[in-house]
Order: structure tokens, then sequence, then C-alpha cells
């Protein structure tokens, strides 16, 4: 899947070509929506962003650990067709 993946240089809201990639670490870690704890675990997020229109999208830089804290202390969104 490719479509809005800005990795690929395009941009998924204005569809512009001017794509740029920076990194942004989050200051205060990553937890679930509206709660617990702040986590030690400070990310470090690939991200892309447009110089035309300021959409940004961020990836997460991935290794075992990094996957193992999101599936663990994050909310799971199973795939579905429709929010709600
Ligand atoms: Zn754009």
């Amino acid at each position: 899947m490719t479509d809005g993946d800005m990795r690929y240089g395009r941009c998924g809201a204005c569809g512009g070509g001017e794509v740029y990639r920076g990194e942004y670490v989050a200051q205060a870690g990553l937890r679930k929506p509206g709660g617990g704890k702040f986590r030690a675990k400070q990310p470090v997020f690939d991200a892309y962003v447009c110089a035309a229109c300021g959409n940004t999208q961020l990836h997460v830089q991935l290794d075992a650990k990094m996957a193992s804290h999101i599936r663990h202390e994050l909310e799971w969104i199973p795939p579905q067709k429709r929010l709600g």
C-alpha cells in the first residue's frame, strides 16, 4: 500500500512533490490515549513534511523493543471499513 504514504515522495494531502524528511524526537514519550503514566521510552520518528501545505507524516523508527512497547502499551485499532 503506497496511497498516502509520504515515504514515496508524494504528499498525501495536496498531492505535491515537495516532501522532505527529518527526525522528530518525542520529548514526553508515547502512551495510549488519555492515560497512564508517561513512559521513559522516547521514540524517534522519521518525519515526512510537505513544504507546500505542511502536511506531516510520522513513522516511528522500529526495532524489536519499540515494536514490543507499541504492542503492549498502546491501543490497537483493528482494521475496519468505517470509523465508529
Ligand atoms: Zn502537501
